[in-house]
């Protein structure tokens, strides 16, 4: 049984948990969580510990690991072919990628550029995870959870999800929600929701915008998610991270004008513009390995912070900060990381420079 946070989390890093409470039935899920909240014990919820960094500390409380099992799919129609609908209600502990592995298989359409993200469904929409021109968002028709404050069971229809980039409000009230089931509404088909993001039409050959048969699509994103160290391998220290540790800052646009000509940008339907943090990362002097011999950028992507090998939380954190500062210093953009943080801390984004 594990005892510490390091061993529950893909960046391995983390110090131990005053208990670990493994539920793999929702009834067990929910007695867990009601117990330590009617005795007032701090509670963190760990799935796949793929967006968590815990402190060196531990976490003095009650971590519940989400193990729920169980994949219920009903067409919305006797026969699906003709009009196209499936709805699929996954309980929160189903590991992720297996599930779009699935859904591809099944001509489920709509998570295909999803593949190979790591961490569990019920996880899927607390940060609206996303990818090569997709997000959860875009097949999530209902989310089931627990309220902690109200003490009742919700369901809460897309729409009132509060999804935004990397967020809801799941993310937004961590304190409350505890997901047990999540329900997408899939079209059904064997060409893929329409390519969005210009590198995946590249390596497909199509044009952005068209489709692609789901399997092609789902193999030429493994494929460059390989390349750049996002799927899990435990002998390559490029993938013991969170995946990207920032999110891509959405900027003013008087703070986006005063970058670079050549540094990406993406206007926002509210007028807002999107800029890549990894471009910021490398062009403030960070580039791939940079670091030392326990903590580094990975050798594949500047955006995912590593642990090569008996790294402290605190000694990821000093490299994010590092980063953070060099990066405000040049750009004057604040960084703000995109996993979640238990028992640490870094500096609070500057409100000047980055919006949203
Ligand atoms: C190599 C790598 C690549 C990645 N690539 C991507 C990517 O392309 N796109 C992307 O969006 N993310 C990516 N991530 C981040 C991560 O995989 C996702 O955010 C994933 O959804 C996290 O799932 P998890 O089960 O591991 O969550 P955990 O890390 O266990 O938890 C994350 C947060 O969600 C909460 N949580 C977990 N389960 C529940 C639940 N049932 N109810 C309420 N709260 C819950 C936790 O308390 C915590 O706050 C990547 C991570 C890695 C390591």
């Amino acid at each position: 049984m594990p005892e510490t946070l390091a061993e529950l989390t893909t960046l391995r890093v983390g110090g131990p948990a005053a208990e670990i409470v493994h539920a793999t039935t929702e009834q067990a899920l929910l007695d867990a969580v009601r117990s330590a909240d009617a005795v007032g014990s701090p509670l963190l919820i760990v799935a796949g510990g793929s967006n968590l960094v815990v402190g060196d500390g531990g976490f003095e409380g009650t971590v519940v690991r989400v193990g729920t099992t169980g994949v219920h799919a009903s067409s919305d129609v006797p026969d699906a072919a003709v009009c196209g609908g499936v709805t699929v209600t996954v309980a929160a502990g189903e590991p992720w990628e297996p599930f779009v592995e699935h859904a591809v298989e099944q001509g489920w359409v709509g998570t295909e550029a999803l593949s190979g993200i790591p961490g569990s469904v019920g996880a899927t929409p607390v940060q609206n995870v996303g990818a090569y021109g997709q997000e959860v968002a875009d097949t999530v028709a209902s989310v089931r959870c627990w309220d902690r404050v109200d003490d009742v069971q919700r369901t809460f229809a897309a729409a009132d999800c509060g999804f935004g980039y990397r967020t809801s409000r799941f993310k937004q009230d961590p304190a409350r929600f505890v997901v047990l089931d999540v329900t997408f509404q899939f079209r059904a088909g064997r060409l893929s929701a329409p390519v969005r993001y210009a590198e995946l039409a590249r390596t497909l050959g199509v044009q952005v915008g068209a489709r692609a048969p789901m399997r092609d699509v789902r193999e030429a994103v493994l494929g460059l998610r390989r390349a750049k160290g996002m799927v899990l391998d435990a002998s390559d220290h490029d993938t013991w991270s969170a995946g990207s540790f920032f999110t891509n800052p959405l900027l003013a646009r008087d703070v986006a004008d005063r970058l670079p000509p050549d540094a990406p940008r993406w206007t926002q339907p509210d007028g807002t513009v999107k800029t890549s943090a990894a471009w910021l990362i490398e062009h403030s002097g960070f580039s791939r390995g940079y670091g030392t011999q326990r903590v580094a950028l990975s050798g594949k992507h500047t955006l995912a912070l590593t642990n090569r090998g008996g790294a402290t939380t605190a000694e990821l954190l000093d490299l994010a900060a590092e980063i953070q500062h060099g990066v405000h210093g040049r750009y004057g953009v604040w960084l703000v990381n995109e996993p979640v943080l238990v028992g640490c801390g870094l500096p609070a984004p500057d409100a000047s420079t980055t919006v949203g």
